[in-house]
């Protein structure tokens, strides 16, 4: 299935998953909130695409494999064919490298394919630069300060973006403290001279920054109170279990950034495949650094309206969204 939430800024972009889900009907739901999520996502990093998500979805228990997997992949990029630009595909949780070319035999509408076949390549370098620029916003908003050298950071996650986030923030000075389920990840943290924890620990560690880089839903009522940290910047989406926390977080004076404003790196990078003059790594990574002023401007007007950083992202995604229709209207 494939849900467009808006394409009011440009073609809806928004990756496709592969995933088991008990009732169809929960497969829609999450299309229809993913969607919509990356409307917001796109809005707030001022890029010309709209929000869209694709699903293939499994019954329990099942895999998708061998011909079987082509064929869904097959249908897959003939449904996304139909809508002839309205959407556009790129890779998600469940679907790997070598399937996208198999989506793209079916249709032109994929971004994301391998830089070897004139695409973006990997977004999570991307998303973890932009990651990094705003941990920098966040210091500068909480301590008055941008700077990493001496701050300490816990990094949960330690995958493809979180590893490199804890990465950047070892090169620019910062202490670090590491977590993942993983234990294989442990040899990271030895490299970097980190402190290893549990990622319960780490969430409620003692540091200036939490950076969360693993699920979503790990901010919920029960954990704020026992939160030590200053700030939150980290790349894992819906890190909020419910709207109210972004609240209970300003009445502790805990600076949250906003997620799908921190981890639109990868968005940003594949925008740039629509340039006139194609994909340049160059120029995506200038526009991933500006992720930073973009959250300085959430943070200036979530504090001159008194409301929460989550509030002004959705006032500024929706501004955007107005005043693109209003010129519609108006041509
Ligand atoms: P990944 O699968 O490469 O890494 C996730 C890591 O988190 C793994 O090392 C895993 O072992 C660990 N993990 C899982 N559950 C955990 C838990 N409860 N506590 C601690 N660690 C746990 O994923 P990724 O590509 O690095 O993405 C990380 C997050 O960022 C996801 O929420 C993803 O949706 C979001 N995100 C990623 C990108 C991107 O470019 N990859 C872009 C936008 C958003």
């Amino acid at each position: 299935m494939v849900a467009v939430h808006s394409t009011v800024l440009g073609p809806a972009l928004g990756g496709c998953r592969v995933w088991t889900y008990d009732d169809p009907t929960l497969a829609v739901r999450d299309a229809l909130r993913l969607a919509r999520a990356m409307t917001y996502k796109a809005a707030c990093a001022d890029q010309p695409l709209g929000g869209g998500k694709g699903v293939i979805a499994l019954p329990p228990g099942t895999r998708l494999t061998g011909r079987r997997r082509r064929d869904a992949l097959l249908d897959f990029g003939e449904t996304v064919d139909q809508l002839d630009g309205r959407y556009v595909t790129a890779e998600d949780v469940g679907i790997g490298s070598r399937d996208m070319p198999m989506i793209a035999q079916a249709t032109r509408h994929v971004c994301g394919l391998a830089t070897s076949r004139g695409g973006s390549g990997d977004p999570s370098p991307f998303t973890a630069l932009g990651v990094e620029a705003a941990i920098r916003t966040t210091c500068a908003q909480a301590f008055g300060d941008a700077s990493l050298r001496g701050r300490t950071v816990a990094v949960v996650g330690l995958g493809h973006v979180g590893s490199r986030v804890a990465q950047r923030c070892a090169r620019a000075g910062a202490r670090l403290v590491l977590a993942d389920v993983d234990p294989a990840k442990r040899v990271l943290a030895e490299r970097l001279g980190a402190r290893w924890t549990t990622p319960a620990r780490a969430l409620t560690a003692n540091v200036d920054v939490l950076s969360l880089c693993a699920l979503g839903g790990q901010l919920d009522e029960a954990i704020v109170p026992r939160l030590r940290c200053r700030a939150i910047a980290g790349a894992a989406n819906n890190q909020l279990a419910t709207d109210a926390v972004a609240a209970q977080l300003a009445a502790r004076e805990i600076v949250w950034a906003p997620d799908f404003v921190v981890n639109a790196g990868g968005i940003v990078n594949i925008a740039v495949e629509f340039e006139p003059s194609g994909y340049d790594a160059g120029l995506a990574r200038r526009r991933v650094r500006a992720i930073g002023d973009t959250l300085a401007e959430i943070f200036a007007a979530a504090d001159a309206e008194r409301t929460t950083p989550l509030a002004a992202a959705v006032a500024l995604g929706e501004q955007r969204l107005a005043a693109a229709a209003a010129a519609a209207r108006a041509s």
